[in-house]
Order: C-alpha cells, then sequence, then structure tokens
C-alpha cells in the first residue's frame, strides 16, 4: 500500500493504473478506524482491482461548537489496517491541500439540507458534499463505498452523484455494530462506560420498532411514542429528533410502507451526538 498526501500525486497514480484498464473503487473516511470502516474498505477490495481510501477529517463539515480539534486520530492504526485489509492507496491530504488559502467553491444539495440531521447541523452537509465532490474528480472512482448508519449522507451523496453526473456509482454499505447493538462509530470512543450502556436503548428502540411493524403496527407516530417512551425512560438520553420516513426523500410518512420506510434518529448523551437508523 502506497500513502500519498498530495492531489497531484495521487492523480498520476491512478492515472498510471487506468491505463492498465483497471476498476477504481474509492472509500471516502475521516479516519479512526473501527469495523464498520473496515467492511467499507474490503467490499471495495472484493469488487474493484485497485481500491483508495481516502482519510481526511473536513472542517468545513464541523460547526464551529463541534469537536473538529477532539476529533480521534490515529493514522499510523489506520494504515497498518488499511493494509491488512487489501487498501492499495491511502489518500491522507492535508488541510492546505484540500482548501488552499481562498477557496471558495461550494456544493449544496437541496431538499435534504432542512431535514433530520440538517437541522442541528446547518451546513454540515454543504461540507459534506463538497470534500466528496472534490475527492470524485480527483480519484474518479468507479464505484464509490457509503455506509448506512449515515442514511441522510448516503442519499445526498447519491443525488449529487447522478445530478452532477459524476461517473461513479454510490455502494450502499450495511450499518456494523458492536456486540452490544450499537452502531459502530468513531465518536464512541468518547462515552464512558456507563454512557454506552445507556447508548444502547438507541438500537433497542430501532429493534423494537421492527418487531412492532413486523407485527402489524404501521402507523407512524404510534411507532414514534413507543420509542420515544423506551428512550425517554433511560434520562441520560436526549432525544434530538426521532421520525419515520420515506426511505429516499427521507421525509414523513404516515404509515409505513414494507420496503420502503426507515425509523431514524439521533440523541446525544453527555457531550456525544449518536445516530442510527434500521429500515422498515
Ligand atoms: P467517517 O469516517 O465517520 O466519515 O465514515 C466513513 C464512512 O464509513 C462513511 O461512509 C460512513 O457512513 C461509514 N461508516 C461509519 N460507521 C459505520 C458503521 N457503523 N456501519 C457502516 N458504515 C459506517
Amino acid at each position: 500500500m502506497q500513502t500519498i498526501s498530495t492531489i497531484k500525486e495521487i492523480k498520476e497514480k491512478i492515472f498510471a493504473e487506468r491505463v492498465k484498464n483497471i476498476s477504481v473503487g474509492f472509500v471516502p473516511t475521516m479516519g479512526y478506524f473501527h469495523h464498520g470502516h473496515l467492511d467499507l474498505l474490503k467490499r471495495s477490495v472484493s469488487e474493484n482491482d485497485i481500491t483508495v481510501v481516502s482519510i481526511f477529517v473536513n472542517p468545513i463539515q464541523f460547526l464551529q461548537n463541534e469537536d473538529l480539534g477532539s476529533y480521534p486520530r490515529d493514522l499510523t492504526r489506520d494504515s497498518m489496517l488499511a493494509e491488512k485489509c487489501g487498501v492499495d492507496y491511502l489518500f491522507t491530504p492535508d488541510e492546505d491541500e484540500m482548501y488552499p488559502q481562498g477557496f471558495n467553491s461550494f456544493v449544496e444539495v437541496k431538499g435534504y439540507d432542512d431535514i433530520l440531521c440538517a437541522k442541528a447541523r446547518p451546513g454540515h452537509f454543504k461540507g459534506v458534499a463538497t470534500i466528496v465532490s472534490k475527492l470524485f474528480n480527483i480519484v474518479e472512482p468507479d464505484k464509490s463505498y457509503f455506509g448506512l448508519k449515515d442514511y441522510q449522507q448516503f442519499r445526498i451523496v447519491e443525488k449529487m452523484t447522478k445530478e452532477l453526473n459524476f461517473k461513479t456509482s454510490i455502494e450502499p454499505v450495511g450499518i456494523a455494530r458492536d456486540i452490544d447493538g450499537l452502531a459502530a462509530s468513531s465518536r464512541n470512543s468518547y462515552l464512558s462506560n456507563e454512557e454506552r450502556q445507556k447508548a444502547v436503548f438507541l438500537h433497542k428502540a430501532l429493534l423494537e420498532c421492527s418487531r412492532h411493524v413486523s407485527e402489524g403496527q404501521l402507523i407512524s407516530k404510534n411507532l414514534i411514542s413507543m420509542m420515544k417512551e423506551m428512550i425517554d425512560k433511560v434520562p441520560q438520553l436526549q432525544l434530538e429528533y426521532i421520525h419515520v420516513v420515506d426511505r429516499v426523500l427521507l421525509r414523513d410518512i404516515e404509515k409505513v410502507e414494507s420496503g420502503k420506510s426507515l425509523a431514524i434518529l439521533a440523541a446525544k448523551i453527555g457531550n456525544t451526538r449518536l445516530i442510527d437508523n434500521t429500515e422498515i
């Protein structure tokens, strides 16, 4: 595996590979790998001739009061894990490389920017869409892999890719969970043992939602009150939102439609913000 930190060099390397008529898989990340990231890396390695993984903690997707400064980083461990998964190129640009002095071009995907996570994190998805567009232009992948833990991000990237005619396909990868059910996240490292035990109730509520749906309860407001009640019993968990939505548009629906719906939530425990969802 080669680690490269300039745009010029990664473009040259990929160009040299491309003339061999090979397929390029791409996984954009912010690093501090857990088994969820590794699922994406392994999928790409198994489905493409070469895999490029980027690690870049993207400052423009963090709000002023968020955890940009303390976001966990461990490039040495990440490199070792990426190499083990069979990744060919690790792209690790610094901030000046991606956003040189005077940078002022941004990508916005309307329609998803006033709902769910975008409400509490205005500007976040503009930062995501901008960095993903830049990375797509640099890597020019055939297939790009995104986790369904960040469901709204996945839909935004999918829409942007279609509407801006990027050539890559967008490949969704299912949510990786720890043994206790908590969705794997780099931010889980912020949780104390006690907080972790409480955080698991978010997944438990989603599981209960799926169970109710399979037993015939399809009315969104009933499912939401049931989940809220479960979560409210854990005083440390502060729900930010909980919705039952159409899986593609991410807009509220009154009644669950089999195979087309999603229960999605965000909550805070202490200073840590967690998101989770389940397709229903
Ligand atoms: P991040 O480093 O948090 O920006 O995540 C990089 C990619 O990994 C994104 O596509 C995420 O959706 C994906 N990802 C993160 N956590 C998980 C998880 N628990 N399961 C599946 N994909 C994940």
